[in-house]
């Protein structure tokens, strides 16, 4: 298995490889980049059919998670780590708190929050053996509301913040009233992004593979129930991708009637270029790693001192950055996930290192 060599290594700045046989734990944290702050990012159980799968995967979440991060105006890095296992089989309180250990043992230059696999509860264990865990602490959300940490509401409202800003932009209106929206998915995210767009008056058509969320939207919104297969190529305004990833492909693409995709999935492209296939088309794409930004922006601000008002700003601060990529985007005729990518590199690029033994702090963070 190659590392620094590994396709998708890109200058990670540290990788480590834990291994506890008393509980089964084989676990791997990336930390790709902290020029901006200690690296925050989740820590995914998965089973892996291979180490080189683990491997792959987490190097190319870490590196995202710097691009993420510079990108929403944190002052945080990027990493991410995983854990080798089926979460339905091989996990247990001893394998996570051995986990919470190796976790300490980092100093803080990489903080762990929830991902698949894992939950609020279990990094609630790993705390128990370290402060560098995130997204466990019930505050007063970006709403004002209690949050017990969970991340979905800040995410769909920043979602909804962008998803505006590129109707804007890509349709030329400010105000929601009669406009069309499909949404694929709807979840903890794709429920919240509707009923915001429901609030401001907007249509909705919907698909989720279970049927009771379906109808959730359909009592709850008035929204419109429609097939896998029509969902992202109906006559609508926007396609708001809010279920899985690669949505965004050589199939699908063509066929999108809409003029702008906003949603929360992540990774909707199935591969880079699909973002110059998008201009090519005229379609507005405001890039998922930028729009669905809102549910770090909370979990970071659990560790700050600020009252939810900044917290909100913060999350509204997504639209001011899409602003930014799609007049750049238009400007310069390049596609806006490549943008995006350079803004994010200028950031994490041009902020010098901080000296190591500052890092793993985000007390001192505003
Ligand atoms: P969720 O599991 O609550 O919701 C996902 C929904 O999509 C579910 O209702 C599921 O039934 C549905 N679904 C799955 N496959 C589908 C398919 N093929 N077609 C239609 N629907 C399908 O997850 P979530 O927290 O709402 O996250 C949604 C997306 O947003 C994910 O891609 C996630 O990675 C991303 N995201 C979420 C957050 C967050 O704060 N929750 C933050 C950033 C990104």
């Amino acid at each position: 298995m190659n590392v620094f060599s590994h396709p998708e290594f890109d200058n990670h700045e540290h990788l480590s490889f834990f291994c506890d046989p008393e509980t089964g734990l084989k676990a791997i944290v990336a930390i790709h980049n902290t020029s901006r702050g200690p690296a925050l990012g989740g820590c995914r159980m998965f089973p892996y059919a291979s180490d080189e799968e683990a491997l792959r995967d987490v190097l190319r979440l870490s590196r995202g998670m710097t691009y993420k991060s510079a990108l929403a105006n944190l002052d945080l890095g990027g990493g991410k780590s995983v854990i080798i296992g089926d979460p339905r089989k091989h996990k247990s309180e001893a394998l996570l708190e051995s986990m919470g250990k190796f976790l300490e043992q980092l100093g803080g230059q990489y903080i762990a929050a929830e991902d698949s696999g894992t939950s609020v509860p279990d990094l609630k264990v790993m705390g128990r053996h370290t402060n560098h865990v995130a997204g466990i602490k019930e505050h007063i959300g970006f709403d004002g509301l209690p949050s017990n940490g969970d991340p979905s509401p800040a995410t769909a409202y920043g979602t909804y913040v962008g998803l505006r800003m590129a109707v804007q932009h890509g349709l030329g209106r400010s105000d929601l009233e009669g406009l069309k929206v499909a949404v694929q998915g709807i979840g903890n995210v794709g429920f919240r992004l509707a009923r915001h767009l429901k609030d401001a008056g907007a249509k909705l058509w919907v698909y989720d593979i279970h049927q009771d969320q379906m109808q959730r939207a359909v009592d709850e919104l008035g929204a419109t129930p429609v097939s896998a297969e029509e969902i992202l190529t109906l006559p609508v305004d926007v396609v708001a991708p809010c279920a899985m990833g690669a949505v965004l492909n050589d199939r699908s693409i063509p066929k999108l009637q809409a003029k702008v995709v906003a949603g929360a999935a992540n990774n909707q492209l199935e591969h880079p270029e699909h973002d110059a296939a998008l201009l090519k088309r005229g379609i507005l794409y405001a890039p998922d790693f930028v729009i669905n930004a809102g549910g770090i922006i909370d979990v970071f601000h659990e560790r700050t001192d600020h009252d939810h008002n900044q917290v909100r700003a913060h999350v509204e601060s997504i639209g001011d950055t899409l602003d930014e990529i799609f007049r750049r985007s238009s400007r310069e005729g390049l596609p806006t996930g490549t943008i995006a990518n350079l803004l994010a590199e200028e950031r994490f690029r041009h902020t010098p290192a901080q000296p190591r033994h500052t890092k793993g702090t985000l007390s001192k963070v505003s």
